[in-house]
């Protein structure tokens, strides 16, 4: 039996690189990972979602090692997420992490185990910027010849102008790139026509975002780099008060005005093209047998309801614990209005336990003792923290003696609670425990700097969480079922 707990990695798009346009997905697997993986410029996209967490940034030509790093550590037990920008599987780190795994002989069912999360690629957020360029068939090319020769790329531009695609050009052109374009450019203005729409743009969604539209013939006059990706319209785009929109074709069947078919044509079969109309002969050629599920009244009528929203209550009727902890939680949730302006001075008197986290534990302090609770997640010299290093770690924690008292309230925890007097660590363990994991989980430490309110104490900032260490038993459960559900 291999005694080496199963990893996981993750391989994640975090989309364009602002926070509304991550999916929550993505944001769970970053929480969730001891260690994240990526390009420095991907990484410090993200930077203040990784507080805590040990980051392994690298350049630009370092792809293999990082694949490599992020298999090993992933292999030996730890939840590793390597990020890319836009979607992982798009030009991203995903097929490079298959490859490697497929040198190593890695098997369905080893360690790590390996999950795709899906990001808004590139062509997605830049269409979105300039209309819908893409709502006809699009090609997606690179115009990077590292690592594929150039005759390949030339002979897919070809093909995709040929075939009337839009074009989405991606690493359109770098410092030292600056022919590919050019050349491009030519290729495709074989088959198109010089006023056929281009758009180019620059770091979508952010800071530095810029957006130009142009056309076939004058494109090669703006600013073209290597973030830029480069959309050209196929014969069919056009621009219309400000957007490129690549019409999917409902002009050729149906009026536009009244929705009605135009003579010839038949809702649920092929579009007759006028050659067709013209020969008077029915094309419709025998159909071959597939085995394909028919949906019947595919084509209804339109018609709007307003959807109820679910009772979470509802879900939960057979198990009526569970439903009381969720009401507590529903009223905590109302209770304690998070609140960033508002901040409430506490006065230095008033008892406070303190809690922290150092590498992954929980810090509690309790009269003049600190105790850690749970596991260590990551190595971590406790006499940096101006405690002394225990010799011995129980599982589930530790008394911490301190050595050095300045260091000890110099220290920055972010959280603060407290409990009724008698709480012991035993307590703080088993309402912070949580499963598969002895330490308190990123997610639920998230939670309660999320939605607590800001707190002065002794001239520090912190989240209040005192409500949370006053909750019933059953509120605590309801976390671990609804917020720390390892999915
Ligand atoms: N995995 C990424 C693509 C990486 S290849 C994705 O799915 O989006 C890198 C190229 O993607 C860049 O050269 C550029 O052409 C394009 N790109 C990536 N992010 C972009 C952004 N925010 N704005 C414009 N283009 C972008």
């Amino acid at each position: 039996m291999n005694e080496t707990p199963k990893g996981k990695l993750n391989i994640v798009g975090i989309g364009p690189g602002n926070d509304s346009h991550i999916t929550p997905a993505a944001l769970s697997a970053i929480k969730e990972a001891d260690s994240i993986i990526g390009y420095t410029t991907y990484i410090n996209l993200v930077k203040h979602h990784l507080s805590g967490k040990q980051v392994t940034r690298t350049g630009m030509t370092e792809e293999i090692t990082r694949a490599q790093t992020a298999v090993e550590s992933a292999k030996s037990g730890q939840t590793v997420t390597l990020i890319s920008s836009g979607d992982a599987g798009v030009y991203g780190m995903a097929g490079l992490v298959f490859e490697v795994l497929r040198k190593t002989g890695w098997k369905k069912g080893d360690s790590p185990e390996i999950k795709m999360v899906p990001g808004i690629s590139a062509d997605s957020s830049c269409g979105s910027l300039v209309g819908a360029p893409m709502v006809h068939d699009s090609a997606r090319i690179s115009l990077s010849d590292l690592l594929t020769p150039w005759t390949v790329i030339e002979n897919r531009i070809e093909s995709a102008a040929k075939g009337d695609f839009v074009i989405n050009l991606y690493n359109p052109a770098s410092g030292r790139r600056q022919r590919q374009i050019v050349e491009a450019a030519r290729i495709i203005k074989k088959y198109r026509s010089g006023t056929t729409p281009v758009a180019l743009v620059k770091s979508a969604y952010r800071r530095q975002e810029n957006i130009q539209f142009s056309d076939l013939d004058h494109f090669l006059e703006f600013e073209i780099g290597m973030n830029t990706t480069v959309i050209i319209g196929s014969s069919q785009s056009f621009v219309y008060e400000g957007f490129f929109v690549t019409p999917r074709g409902y002009g050729n069947k149906y009026s536009l005005e009244d929705g009605s078919l135009k003579p010839g044509q038949n809702r649920a079969v092929s579009l007759r093209t006028e050659n067709d109309l013209a020969s008077k002969i029915p094309k419709e050629s025998p159909s071959p047998n597939l085995n394909i599920t028919k949906i019947q009244g595919a084509f209804v009528k339109t018609s709007t309801t307003v959807f109820e929203q679910e009772k979470e209550e509802e879900i939960y009727t057979q198990d009526s614990s569970v439903a009381t902890a969720i009401k507590a939680l529903q009223f905590l949730d109302t209770s304690h209005q998070k609140n960033e302006t508002e901040i409430l001075e506490l006065r230095s008197e008033e008892k406070i336990q303190l809690l922290g986290r150092i590498g992954g534990a929980v810090l509690y302090q309790n009269d003049e003792n600190y105790h850690l609770i749970g596991k260590l997640k990551r190595p971590t010299d406790l006499e940096t923290f101006g405690f002394y290093n225990p010799i011995e770690q129980d599982q589930k924690w530790t008394k911490l003696n301190i050595k050095d008292h300045s260091i000890v309230s110099q220290n920055r925890f972010d959280i603060l609670i407290s409990f009724p007097s008698e709480t012991s660590p035993q307590i703080i363990y088993d309402l912070f425990s949580i499963y598969r994991n002895s330490s308190i989980s990123e997610r639920l430490w998230d939670y309660v700097l999320d939605n607590s309110k800001k707190t002065l104490w002794e001239n520090r900032k912190y989240a209040d969480a005192r409500w949370l260490g006053h909750s019933p038993e059953q509120v605590w459960s309801s976390f671990r079922e609804k917020i720390l559900r390892c999915d």
